[in-house]
């Protein structure tokens, strides 16, 4: 289909191409929280950035020159493509990977020089063998659970764990370059006592080891724990939320992503009849629907179904009925004037309208996080210069 012989949809045709939904991104804010983000943090920090999960949803690769014209030196990253993508963007710095990895992760990783975190044993003996057969280890961090996650940290409250810490330690001492934990809760009280308890197996670390304190660099903050009231002690801060705007908009911090789709068919509907699937609706008067051409396909999970609303002409319109897989109903009764094609905000700004992080985790029952990086995969992405 080329460009003139469309109907009236009057703007981004990317590439000739009609989006059904789309998440506009917003570079330049990315750029503006990362800056706000850094000078939040206490002298001699550093400032990691986490760009897993297609750096939330935004695209790595369009993200990473972001934190490069800002001089970041340290990067996060969860998957090897993530690690590729990185370096095809020219980062020559720290990528470490904020979570353990298989053998054929590590190994499958050795050449983009990803920096591991070791808490078993297995890990440790696989990146010895590798180290053993002439690979260049680019660095491991030794992961402690520090009585927190429980995820892939090493316990070392029990004998059995500081057996294994010290057997890691004679294998890869030599490689070890952090000692790393990432914390359950950032609320005052227990970010204190998890920071407390890092510290003390740290002490122990180093205690019973040849590492040295000014060699190795201990970090278990990240962007909650960056704002804070209790300031943690950690050498890098890990953080990705931060850099999206999704928390503490009053410091500044702005939301990178909006979700937008189109009005695709408009319909009136006489007093009693049903909606969508289960007939779980019946309209108590006549009323005016409209499809959205977005559904759960697209990240706007069956949750929504409820009192969850979009945004049309600048006005918050319920969504009526069970969501479908690339659709959703939304009644326009209160909107006369409303046209297929025209424009629906499923999170953001239109006129003066807004359906903003609060709103939006609670209609999703989740956090913003979890919905970018859905959203950031299931929509096409444009990029807002
Ligand atoms: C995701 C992650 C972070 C970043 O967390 P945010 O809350 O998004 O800043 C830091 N460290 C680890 C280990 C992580 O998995």
């Amino acid at each position: 289909m080329t460009k003139s012989s469309l109907p009236m949809l009057d703007n981004f045709l990317t590439n000739d191409i009609v989006h059904a939904s789309w998440c506009e991104v917003f570079p330049e804010r990315i750029a503006q929280n990362l800056r706000l983000a850094r000078g939040l943090l206490p002298e001699g920090a550093q400032f990691l950035a986490v760009l897993k999960a297609d750096a939330y949803g935004h695209g790595i690769s369009r993200v990473v020159p972001i934190i490069m014209e800002q001089g970041v030196n340290y990067v996060g990253i969860t998957s090897n493509s993530e690690a590729k993508a990185v370096r095809a963007a020219g980062f020559t710095g720290t990528v470490m990977r904020v979570r353990t990895a298989t053998s054929q992760e590590i190994e499958g990783a050795m050449p983009e020089q990803v920096q591991e975190q070791v808490s078993t044993l297995f890990t440790a003996q696989m990146i010895a063998g590798a180290a053993r057969s002439g690979a260049k280890i680019a660095g491991v961090h030794l992961s402690l659970n520090a009585r927190g996650m429980s995820r892939d940290g090493l316990e070392i409250a029990t004998q059995e764990g500081r057996e294994t810490c010290m057997e890691i330690l004679d294998l890869i001492g030599p490689h070890i370059v952090g000692i790393t934990s990432h914390f359950p809760s950032n609320t005052p009280v227990d970010l204190l006592e998890s920071d407390r308890q890092f510290q003390d197996d740290v002490d122990w670390v180093f205690a019973h080891s040849r590492l040295q304190r000014t060699d190795i660099q201990v970090h278990a903050g990240s962007s909650l724990s960056l704002v804070s009231d209790h300031k943690v002690t950690t050498d890098i801060f890990r953080c990705g939320a931060i850099l999206y705007g999704i928390l503490k908009q009053e410091l500044g911090f702005r939301s990178t992503m909006e979700l937008k789709s189109r009005v695709t068919n408009i319909t009136s509907y006489p007093k009693g009849s049903t909606t969508g699937y289960d007939r779980a609706i019946i309209l108590q008067s006549d009323r005016q629907l409209a499809n959205v051409s977005i559904g759960y396909s697209n990240g706007i999970s069956r949750v929504f179904f409820g009192d969850s609303t979009v945004l049309i002409h600048g006005q918050r319109v319920p969504i009526l009925g069970k969501i479908s897989m690339n659709t959703i109903t939304v009644d326009v009764t209160e909107i006369p004037d409303i046209a297929v094609g025209d424009e629906a905000v499923i999170f953001g700004r239109q006129g003066g309208a807004c359906i903003d992080g609060p709103i939006m985790e609670r209609q999703a029952d989740t956090i913003m996080a979890d919905l970018f990086a859905d959203w950031g995969l299931r929509n096409q992405r444009i990029y807002i210069e």
